[in-house]
């Protein structure tokens, strides 16, 4: 930084300020690379927070945004519609089994806080004020407001929180670890049943359960945790039979992160709700949706007096200019085939590459799916120990990755290589050889501090 730069003013997201003496700053995007002020390329590993799906800037993205917005900036949908909401929302539809109505908010955790009003007061809509708690599954992540975390389950990042969010009833989950560490699928099986059955036994037991919420797939946040096989879709039975809601949250996961575009109809589940945020723009501007089946719709219909319809709204809910950088979006991965690219061809690349990682010493485990991959981090493979240096985790990394090219954030002793789902063959590999150098180089700090 030169000398007479000014002071920065930036408070950064999740962050503990004091460890950084200074940013970079990223002036451009091109493609998968992000490069600063001063001309060096990084790619984008994280894909800027799971979100870019064809690369920075491209220009059918960025040009549906500039034609929108010499058009109609912003209009809001109170006591008004515009065609880019009205057409996204069909899409929307059409790509989710079982759903019927679109309610819009401009981030993940928004569209999981309109999830849990609708499911509250559909309970209350119904006449039954009974039900006024929500389960959730350990190690799940829904955001970072109050509903949102409320029913996240990662210790680390809510206990702050402890007094202020409400009181959920919480859940186990069975997830699958793929080398080292990991179990026999007999062990697996019988994990799973046993999680199924402490849910069943817990939703036929209480009758104040307005909800269960979980991720779709896997947890990413909570550090790359893939459900075991026939899990979601079990939960999905197990909550149509208490009969409580079920909400899945795709936010992160679906949209071909974790190879279909959606992935609760791949699963066999059957949501009431369900919410998406990151991918829906291909990650060019803040735009999210909840949606909803005819059953929840219907219960919120009445006389105007009747006090049933949803009071939540948003200044910017459906904003055009992101509705069509979103349509956009949509037709561009059904023109590119993305989704049977994807499954068909680039997790398959990232897995082969992925495998090779779990000889890196300090990497103990590898969990992959679709185009999410989880390296964690350990001081000994045998124990599974964790790395504890005195610095984070997460500032070595970034650090180590800087010097090798590549954009990299960890979730606690998690490295989440998270590309832009349209990254070319060449630059996965490069992405993915870059990470695995940049871990390496990493080692020493991670173990012993230097
Ligand atoms: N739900 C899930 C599953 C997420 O992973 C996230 C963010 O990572 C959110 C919700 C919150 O989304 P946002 O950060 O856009 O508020």
């Amino acid at each position: 930084m030169k000398d007479d730069a000014p002071a920065s003013r930036v408070w950064h997201p999740n962050t503990q300020m004091s460890e950084w003496e200074q940013f970079d700053s990223i002036s451009y995007g091109d493609g998968v690379w992000l490069i600063d002020s001063e001309g060096r390329r990084m790619i984008d590993g994280v894909a800027s927070m799971w979100c870019n799906v064809w690369g920075h800037s491209n220009a059918e993205l960025v040009g549906a945004m500039t034609e929108q917005a010499q058009k109609l900036p912003h209009s809001s949908l109170f006591n008004l519609t515009h065609e880019p909401a009205e057409q996204l929302a069909r899409s929307l539809v059409e790509m989710s089994p079982g759903m019927h109505r679109v309610q819009y908010s401009d981030s993940g955790s928004a569209a999981v806080e309109i999830a849990l009003k609708m499911a509250f007061q559909y309970w209350t809509n119904e006449g039954d004020n009974s039900r006024c708690t929500v389960a959730s599954l350990d190690r799940g992540y829904h955001g970072d407001t109050l509903g949102a975390m409320s029913v996240g389950q990662i210790p680390e990042f809510f206990s702050k929180y402890g007094q202020q969010m409400f009181k959920t009833v919480d859940l186990p989950v069975p997830v699958q670890t793929v080398t080292r560490g990991g179990c026999s699928p007999m062990d697996s099986e019988r994990r799973q049943e046993r999680c199924l059955g402490e849910i069943s036994d817990t939703l036929s037991r209480r009758d104040d359960i307005a909800a269960l919420i979980m991720e779709s797939g896997a947890q990413m946040a909570g550090g790359a945790r893939i459900f075991t096989s026939g899990f979601q879709g079990e939960v999905g039975r197990i909550c149509r039979q208490n009969g409580v809601l079920l909400i899945v949250d795709e936010v992160a996961t679906g949209f071909g992160r974790l190879g279909p575009m959606c992935v609760y109809s791949d699963e066999q589940s059957k949501p009431d709700i369900v919410t998406y945020g990151k991918m829906l723009t291909g990650g060019y501007l803040p735009l999210a949706a909840t949606l909803a089946t005819t059953k929840i719709y219907d219960a919120f219909l009445g006389r105007h007096d009747s006090g049933r319809h949803l009071f939540h709204g948003h200044t910017y809910s459906g904003n055009p200019t992101a509705a069509a950088v979103a349509n956009k979006n949509l037709e561009m991965y059904a023109r590119h085939n993305l989704i049977c690219h994807i499954t068909s061809k680039a997790s398959k690349t990232l897995a082969s590459h992925a495998s090779g990682m779990s000889d890196i010493g300090v990497v103990g485990d590898v969990r992959h799916k679709g185009m999410m991959l989880g390296l964690e981090l350990v001081a000994d493979k045998e124990s599974m120990k964790p790395v504890c240096p005195a610095a984070s985790i997460n500032h070595i990394i970034y650090k180590a990755g800087r010097r090798r090219g590549v954009y990299l954030r960890t979730l606690g002793n998690v490295v989440m290589v998270v590309p832009p789902l349209a990254i070319s063959e060449s630059e996965l590999v490069m992405l993915l050889e870059r990470t695995a150098g940049a871990i390496k180089d990493a080692a020493p700090a991670l173990l012993h501090g230097r």
